[in-house]
């Protein structure tokens, strides 16, 4: 299988012919080749949306309305296929792609090609003036949008739809680690009439193609997903150039549980909360609190729920955790088990790598539960990313608060109670982008999306997103 960039409209080859590998994390086998873009194909890409920005900034909003539309519908109808290809190059159980991130793809190009009809600006009259102020909000002109593997198409549409509905046009790489739905999504774009050179996706390494898209001067703003050291490195490179940046990054997310919460409901949340996607979700909550009344039930009850999650092959139905993405990543998550002990943990759950029968070098996982004492111990302070939870027991509102803050990082937050005034004052007290009330990922697009402290700068989701990918101007007109 061989994946080309989509330029201008077409598949190409990248200029220089480099290629890189590209592995089915379920069996460890290499399944195709992916171009490892350099500058001269960004450049390439840059200089045909430049043409198209022309006419694509320029056309009715009605218009790119209608074309978003037909792209979800386009996603919607190959469905089965795409699954197929994010669990193939993912190795997340199809049924997942197949619920959650196939469906979501189509919907974020169905909620801008609607959002856009009705985006607004102000006015203000300067009253005793004799002036009238107006906002325009402009296409930026050309953007460059790079995404995770995590999420693959998901993240990846997240960042393209807005930057289109707003008449952009569009500079975006897929993570190299899981490139295969976004070469398809040329395909579909192009089916559903989106012009030439109005979206064009270059595949490669972060280091080669993903510098080349942050470090050209005509790329004005980059929407970023991924982790926290890479977004503080393309902040670095675009500041100076002026760049506006959306970066959205790591997490190491509390998620509270107080005894008077809804026992059941909050058992099944934090099973999936912990664990779908094999835990490679920014948003899961990978330090569990649990109030001490309550701690030793939960600590039973939870393990035995976990135990009867079934790891195997991503392809069949009955998967929960499918493969992790890639071996260096099962490696990296490892080493934070393997330590666990020298940071004071105790594995109480899992721990261990699988050996699935037809898929012995896929990268497989036991779903893993350590007991921690101290939350200022590693577990509990670096992103691991993996099918790895830590838990451990608190007394107090002020104390689990306190514990759930201390952290450089400030995505997502969970509380589970069913005490109104506590809900209050700490959703207010949390320091993060996102708070869940008994629930977890629950997602209205038409909300901000993102993260404090080290998680991230600015906001997607809704207007937000819109606001992000046009520039704001301010007009004053005297009569
Ligand atoms: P990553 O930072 O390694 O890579 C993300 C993307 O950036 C990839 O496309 C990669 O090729 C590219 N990249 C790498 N180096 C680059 C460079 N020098 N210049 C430009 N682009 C470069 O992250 P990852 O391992 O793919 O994803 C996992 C991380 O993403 C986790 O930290 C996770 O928390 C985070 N994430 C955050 C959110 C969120 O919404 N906040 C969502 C999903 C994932």
């Amino acid at each position: 299988m061989t994946i080309q960039n989509f330029v201008n409209g077409e598949y190409s080859n990248p200029i220089n012919n480099n290629w890189i590998d590209n592995y089915c994390p379920a069996n460890g086998k290499i399944y195709g080749q992916i171009p490892n873009s350099t500058e001269e194909d960004i450049a390439l890409a840059v200089e045909v949306a430049e043409v198209a920005f022309k006419s694509w900034s320029t056309t009715t909003v009605e218009k790119r309305s209608t074309i978003l539309l037909k792209i979800a519908e386009g996603i919607e109808s190959r469905l089965d296929e795409l699954a197929e290809a994010e669990s193939k190059d993912n190795g997340k159980p199809v049924n997942l792609a197949k619920s959650v991130d196939i469906p979501r793809a189509a919907s974020n190009f169905r909620f801008f090609g609607h959002a856009i009809t009705q985006f607004a600006s102000e006015s203000h009259d300067s009253t005793g003036q004799n002036a009238l102020n107006y906002t325009l909000r402009q296409p930026i002109g050309i953007v460059g949008c790079i995404s995770p593997w995590n999420l693959p198409l998901y993240l990846f549409t997240w960042k393209i739809a807005p930057a289109l509905a707003a008449g952009n046009c569009v500079i975006a790489k897929p993570s190299e680690v899981t490139p295969m739905t976004a070469f398809l999504l040329g395909e579909i774009c192009n089916k559903a009439g989106l012009p030439k050179g109005v979206l064009n996706i270059v595949h490669g390494l972060g280091s080669n193609t993903g510098q080349a898209i942050i470090a050209h001067s005509k790329i004005k703003a980059i929407s970023f997903t991924g982790g926290t050291k890479t977004g503080a490195h393309i902040a670095a490179i675009a500041a100076p150039k002026f760049k506006k940046l959306s970066l959205e990054l790591g997490g190491k997310n509390p998620n509270i549980i107080f005894a008077d919460c809804d026992y059941e409901d909050m058992l099944n949340t934090t099973v999936k909360s912990s664990f779908a996607n094999q835990g490679q979700i920014c948003l899961c909550g990978s330090r569990v609190f649990v109030e001490r009344a309550i701690y030793d039930k939960f600590k039973t009850d939870f393990i035995n729920k976990v135990s009867q999650l079934k790891v195997g092959d991503p392809g069949m139905e009955e998967t929960d955790l499918g493969a992790l993405v890639s071996k260096d990543h099962l490696k990296k998550v490892m080493s934070y088990i393997e330590t666990a002990e020298q940071d004071d943990g105790t594995i109480l759950y899992g721990g261990q790598e699988i050996s699935v029968e037809g898929l012995e070098n896929g990268y497989y996982l036991m779903p893993t539960v350590i007991e921690v004492k101290n939350n200022s111990c590693k577990l509990n302070q670096e992103e691991i990313f993996g099918p790895v939870v830590t838990i451990m027991p608190f007394d107090t509102e002020k104390e689990v608060l306190s514990m759930a803050n201390d952290t450089t990082y400030g995505l997502s937050a969970t509380i589970w109670t069913n005490n109104l005034k506590r809900t209050m004052r700490m959703s207010k007290a949390l320091e993060s982008g996102i708070v869940w009330v008994n629930t977890w990922m629950m997602r209205d697009l038409r909300t901000p999306f993102g993260g404090m402290k080290n998680s991230g700068v600015g906001r997607e989701g809704g207007f937000e997103a819109l606001r992000f990918f046009t520039d704001t101007k301010n007009v004053c007109i005297q009569y």
